[in-house]
């Protein structure tokens, strides 16, 4: 074991603090990362602050799933990476690799799947600590490969927002052709922009910030819809392929099956706790269909990282020391980021 610098919170209500937490030496498979930036996902603050009732906190919580860093140490029987090598690591850190969803390559949904934090961990016998550190440990069937051409600070929410837009995005088969409309222009939502875009089919914007317009336009979308204007909503109707709805908060859903052709798709991978109420006659009249979508596997996400090296493709951020960490929450909040927090670790280093 040796001891690494994090920032941790010990209740829903504390704020973040400096902490030290232990990490495992590399084992044979493992290699060992020092972290150069980490995005905060809204999941984040969901799970510091005790919000998913399916999922409790334990405390200390060291959030951050979109990490990228530098290969410091690799064991011994490690084969894809050596030391100087770019790595990142996304929202799973380990899985048992035999279930049928680890050889479907979903291995978010192992029954053994370890989340990068707030997971059981075997090794320290404690939970496991995410990305708000100096380092961090996994098994190199977790760390992904980072296109070099990537300025790295927009490449690490590509581990979480990008992987989670890409894999419904795929499923539904968006592309040239396809009219997708992309609810919610926070750290989800402008991947998915930027991601439906780069796939080649039209974008529509729903957002309740008419001052995103702009920004929405030149991240890649073709249109704005303003969703709490009924009429514009309105003219809208019975016109797109699918839409993805990434907002963190309970809402209505019905305008936007309205929104659905015959045989739409509305797809949520936006985690609010309480339950959205859904009419039936949305979902009937039209053949329609409502369906959730959980990150992505290894496999899906290294893919997307290919596709973002290929088409230059990274989050636009705001890059913030982690003293900065608990006005970065409440101004997630807010919906006032654009589009994505990304924390510079090397202020964590010279503390
Ligand atoms: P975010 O940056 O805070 O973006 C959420 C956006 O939703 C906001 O920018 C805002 O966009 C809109 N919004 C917020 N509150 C709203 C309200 N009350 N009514 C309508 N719209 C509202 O969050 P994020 O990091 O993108 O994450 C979004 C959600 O996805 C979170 O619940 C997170 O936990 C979840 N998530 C799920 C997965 C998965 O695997 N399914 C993975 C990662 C994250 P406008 O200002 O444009 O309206
Ligand atoms: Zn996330």
């Amino acid at each position: 074991m040796y001891k690494a610098k994090a920032y941790s919170v010990s209740s829903p209500t504390s704020p973040f603090t400096r902490t030290t937490i232990e990490r495992r030496d590399p084992t044979p498979h493992d290699v060992q990362i020092e972290i150069l930036f980490c995005g905060i996902c809204h999941s984040d603050l969901h799970q510091a602050r005790n919000e998913w009732s399916g999922m409790p906190t334990i405390y200390p919580c060291v959030p951050g799933h979109e990490i990228v860093g530098r290969v410091t140490k690799v064991g011994t029987a490690v084969t894809n990476f050596r030391p100087g090598d770019l790595a990142g690591v996304g929202c799973l850190v380990d899985s048992d690799g035999t279930c049928p969803s680890c050889r479907g390559h979903y291995e978010q949904f192992c029954p053994n799947a370890v989340y990068t934090y707030n997971s059981p961990d075997k090794n320290t016998g404690k939970v496991t600590y995410g990305g708000y550190s100096d380092s961090i440990v996994v098994d190199e069937r977790f760390a992904l490969r980072i296109p070099k051409n990537l300025d790295l600070a927009g490449a690490a929410p590509l581990l979480c927002a990008g992987i989670t837009t890409w894999s419904p995005l795929r499923r539904q088969g968006v592309g040239k052709g396809k009219k997708v409309g992309i609810v919610g222009l926070g750290g989800l939502g402008h991947m998915g922009v930027k991601l439906a875009r780069g796939l080649g089919a039209h974008v529509a914007v729903f957002t309740t910030s008419p001052a995103k317009t702009e920004d929405a336009l030149r991240l890649g979308a073709h249109e704005v819809v303003v969703s709490k204007d009924a009429n514009a909503m309105a003219k809208q109707a019975g016109t797109f392929d699918m839409i993805l709805d990434t907002v963190s908060a309970v809402h209505d859903l019905d305008p936007y099956l309205h929104a659905l052709k015959r045989d739409g798709n509305l797809t949520l991978v936006g985690a609010p706790d309480q339950p959205h109420a859904v009419s039936a006659f949305g979902l009937i009249f039209g053949n329609k269909s409502l369906s959730g979508s959980l990150i992505g596997g290894i496999q899906a996400t290294q893919e997307m990282l290919d596709f973002c090296g290929e088409h230059g493709i990274t989050a636009d951020v705001e890059i913030i020391p982690i003293q900065k960490v608990n006005e970065a929450y409440d101004r997630l909040l807010r919906s006032d980021v654009k589009y994505r927090f990304s924390i510079d670790m090397a202020s964590l280093k010279a503390e």
